[in-house]
């Protein structure tokens, strides 16, 4: 059995520097190595419309946006198949099924569901009429089980992403195993691939908080101009205690040295700051102290554009070239079709109730009824 990938990002806003190191850089990679026969990038249009229910419009504009950002980072849908999930209904028909093997309760520990109720505020009661807080839907609680549909839909072996998505992926798993257990083996276990450097698996936000996120408005895009990120490295958040540029400072929590630490490679300094021959070298002088913050974020700053910058210039080629853009995900979308077809038609057979495609079906009832 070959290696085949899923992973997406929710159509919500555009893509930032937590997506980048959590798992698009590595697509990139691993598509670039001929490694996988198959790749799948789903932009996740229904999962984001389940937080995001009154604000379709949202949605809409952001398919675009994401599709020009995966373009630009380098997924050539040449080689990888970029997809909607709305225009693949199958993946709702695997819900169906795959809600009965998991339990409200299980749900409920999902700590990555635990932790975006907090984010989002939704009240685990329902509405309250003494406060403002919204109820969860249902279709957010039960994302995760959707989130099964779309990794064995593509019968994935391997999901690159960041670390909150490993109870997702656990929680495939076990769909897996229960549903392999009771209709025989038919789906495929997957594994998450997490980021090498522990560090991207949860970029911080600029403010420092614990992880980038659209939601938290602490984000650098990766389609912001360069003065906007100038403005954002600028004001990032550094060692507190680190007031004079003599002093010691701290690099633990220091967030322009975490985004150092995901994003510098040894021949940015010999380019940008060639006092230093690698970061651990910066690093001990910081610590020891003399070396200023704005020295540091000058040179994130240049780091970051050479990422940034050819993935910007590739954007504005992209976005020349938008009805060509819409066909590749039209494309992408139904390539993706047939590939979870065969897997719902699969899962139907196991679970027989694919009723018409039976002739053992007919023939044992017509035994039955035959001599009444
Ligand atoms: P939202 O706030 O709408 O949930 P998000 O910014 O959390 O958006 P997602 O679309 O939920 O982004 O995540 C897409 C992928 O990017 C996932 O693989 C996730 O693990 C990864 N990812 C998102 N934010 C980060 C981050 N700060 N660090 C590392 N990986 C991240
Ligand atoms: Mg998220």
């Amino acid at each position: 059995m070959g290696k085949i990938i899923l992973t997406g990002d929710r159509p919500t806003g555009r893509l930032h520097l937590g997506h980048y190191v959590g798992s698009l850089r590595r697509r990139v990679e691993l598509q670039n190595s001929g490694e996988y026969d198959k790749i799948f990038i789903m932009i996740a249009d229904g999962q984001a419309l389940t937080d995001n229910a009154d604000n379709p419009e949202k949605i809409r504009q952001n398919i675009i946006e994401v599709a020009l950002d995966y373009l630009s980072a380098g997924l050539d849908p040449e080689k990888s198949t970029i997809f909607i999930q709305s225009q693949i209904p199958e993946l709702c028909e695997l819900t169906f099924y795959y809600m009965n093997l998991v339990t409200v309760a299980r749900l409920q520990r999902n700590p990555t569901v635990k932790s975006e109720i907090q984010m989002r505020g939704f009240s685990e009661a329902g509405e309250d009429e003494n406060s403002n807080k919204k109820g969860m839907p249902a279709g957010f609680f039960t994302y995760p089980i959707s989130q099964a549909s779309d990794i064995t839909a593509f019968r994935a072996t391997t999901v690159p992403a960041g670390e909150d998505q490993q109870p997702m992926v656990e929680q495939t798993r076990e769909i897996v195993h229960k549903f392999n257990a009771i209709y025989g083996e038919t789906l495929v276990t997957p594994e998450i691939l997490l980021p090498e450097n522990s560090v991207c698996g949860r970029l911080p936000g600029t403010d420092g908080k614990a992880k980038m996120s659209k939601s938290l408005g602490n984000c650098i895009y990766l389609s912001d101009t360069p003065k906007e990120v100038k403005k954002k490295v600028n004001s990032m958040f550094t060692d507190p205690g680190h007031l004079q540029i003599e002093d010691p400072g701290k690099v633990e929590g220091n967030v322009v040295f975490t985004y150092l630490e995901a994003f510098s490679k040894p021949e940015h300094f010999g380019l940008f700051l060639p006092e230093y021959k690698n970061l651990d070298e910066m690093k001990a002088h910081y610590r020891r102290g003399g070396l200023g913050d704005g020295t540091c974020k000058k040179f994130l700053y240049n780091v970051l554009e050479a990422t940034l910058q050819p993935i910007r210039e590739r954007r504005h080629e992209y976005e020349q070239r938008i009805p060509e853009v819409y066909e590749i995900l039209k494309k992408g979308s139904e390539a993706a079709r047939l590939v979870a077809a065969q897997t719902l038609h699969d899962v139907k057979e196991a679970m027989k109730i694919n009723y018409f495609d039976d002739p053992e079906l007919i023939a044992e009832h017509t035994k039955k009824f035959m001599n009444r």
